[in-house]
């Protein structure tokens, strides 16, 4: 029997608490080389990317540099396009576009985008090609990192290092020269004589390469890039995503070539861990669908070689959806499956803005005009019986060719443009900013029909609305017309 009376028990004390780390330790990644057909396609792909990268702003176009994005005259050329600030709408386009791109692929095949294009693929696996040059394949750059700082270890990493900087440095000289005139920058770089902010730039750029290929690698993904949080939404049970066949794989195990598995009782997966250690980062495929994984494929090719030096059927890891795996669909189901009515409808959006912008470009008018009112100086009378309006105006031509323009006011009886040397001849991509006077008789009657409507009284009986009208001398199509407003003083 208890005893009702006494000292209380002795409360437990709990001797030490155990500490969870809120951040996982990494664990350094050592892929090992891969090849076959999507490592292939990869590396055409990282070549085409470069080419485009590294080259473009080498080529010249109308005795300039083709593709200039000149932030300080606020001007981009791209080859026989000129944008201006009143362009936006363009960009507003290609950012639409990217946009829909990303949804289209992702919804086909799951991550694409990451596997084979992102900039932080394409350096990450340009960067471990250097280094396994320089220091080996996977086991010895892990006995490497392993063994005592020597000599020999010192020159290696020295070497590795050397490469990595010089791509790194020219990476951010190429990503300047898209800024600033390649040729003019590589001279200013030579001789010491580079601006503050190119210098910044270039080493910012060059740096963060260098940090986020050689270093970082798959820590972007999994911790920096905010699509590989939020892509899984738009996965369906129609994508394609990389997946390990489990029903075929299972259960693995090691055996000798020519065996047959299912009289060992085992699956197809010899549980050789080829597909782990070709993977940059670091996952096993075999335990299902994971946010860190990158959609590199690097797996399936690892995989197919196991299979094919086993003598199995390729595709124990291959691109399937999961509906086709669940319900055994056969390859042109599946396929068919996966250009559904979302896709399509992804697909037809992207090319209908495709053809839209693709068609604005083409038949773009080459004449901006921008007109606003001089708010310095008022509507005043000129002389007896004349009124006169100050506009200031600017005419942008976004040609390749110089051009000469008309400047032509209506809508007021006897309106007549002065102070304006005409025709305004402005050279190719050129903008002119200039003072432009409107002068009238002053109005017998304040009754006239064009006085704008929803205004107040006092501003409906001063006001009149007129038109400019700026026309290329040599192309009557070349024109605009700009609404304004004419006031006469009380
Ligand atoms: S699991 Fe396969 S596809 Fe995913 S990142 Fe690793 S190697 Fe690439
Ligand atoms: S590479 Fe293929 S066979 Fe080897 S462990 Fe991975 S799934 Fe199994």
């Amino acid at each position: 029997m208890k005893p009702v009376n006494g000292p209380p028990p002795p409360i437990p004390i709990v001797a030490a608490t155990e500490e969870v780390a809120l951040y996982e330790i990494r664990k350094k990644i050592y892929p090992r080389v891969v090849h076959g057909w999507f490592a292939t396609w990869r590396w055409s792909l990282i070549f085409a990317t470069q080419l485009v990268f590294y080259g473009l702003p080498w080529l010249t176009w109308n005795g300039r540099q083709a593709v200039l994005f000149d932030l300080g005259a606020r001007k981009f050329y791209i080859f026989g396009l000129v944008f201006w600030p009143q362009d936006v709408i363009y960009l507003t386009v290609l950012l639409i576009l990217a946009a829909l791109s990303l949804f289209l692929f992702t919804t086909v095949a799951g991550r694409l985008w990451c596997g084979y294009a992102c900039p932080q693929t394409v350096y990450t696996e340009i960067f471990t090609w250097i280094e396994r040059k320089i220091e080996g394949d996977r086991l010895a750059r892990i006995r490497l990192d392993a063994a005592p700082l020597t000599l020999e270890k010192f020159v290696i990493k020295a070497l590795k290092h050397s490469a990595w900087f010089a791509v790194a440095l020219w990476t951010g000289y190429t990503f300047v020269g898209y800024f600033s005139p390649i040729r003019q920058f590589g001279i200013d770089a030579i001789t010491w004589r580079l601006g503050p902010w190119e210098a910044f730039w270039m080493l910012f750029y060059g740096f963060a390469t260098w940090g986020n290929a050689g270093f970082m690698r798959e820590q972007v993904c999994k911790y920096m890039c905010p699509y590989a949080r939020f892509q899984s939404v738009m996965f369906d049970k129609d994508t394609l995503v990389i997946t390990y066949d489990r029903p075929r794989g299972e259960p693995r195990g090691s055996r000798r070539k020519g065996v047959v598995p299912r009289e060992l009782g085992l699956g197809d997966c010899v549980d050789c861990n080829v597909c782990v250690q070709v993977c940059p980062t670091g996952i096993d495929i075999r335990n299902g669908l994971q946010y860190e994984c990158i959609g590199c494929a690097a797996c399936i090719d690892g995989c197919n070689q196991v299979m094919d030096k086993m003598g199995y059927a390729p595709g124990l890891i291959r691109y399937t959806t999961q509906n086709a795996l669940a319900r055994g669909y056969d390859s042109r189901t599946m396929w068919r499956r996966v250009f559904r009515v979302r896709t399509l409808v992804y697909s037809a959006v992207l090319l209908a803005l495709i053809a839209i912008t693709a068609l604005s470009l083409a038949t773009r008018n080459p004449l901006k005009v921008d007109i606003l009112r001089d708010r310095g100086a008022l509507a005043r009378e000129a002389a007896p019986g004349v009124i006169e309006n100050v506009y200031r105006m600017q005419i942008m031509n976004t040609d390749e060719t110089p051009r000469r323009f008309t400047v032509e006011a209506s809508g007021v009886p006897g309106l007549a443009v002065q102070g304006v040397e005409q025709p305004v001849s402005l050279g190719a991509a050129q903008s002119r900013m200039f003072a432009v006077r409107l002068t009238a008789p002053s109005p017998e009657d304040d009754t006239d029909e064009q006085k704008p409507r929803g205004q107040d009284d006092e501003r409906r009986a001063n006001t009149r609305n007129i038109e400019f009208t700026i026309r290329a001398v040599d192309d009557d199509k070349v024109v605009r017309h700009e609404k304004s407003t004419f006031i006469f003083p009380r």
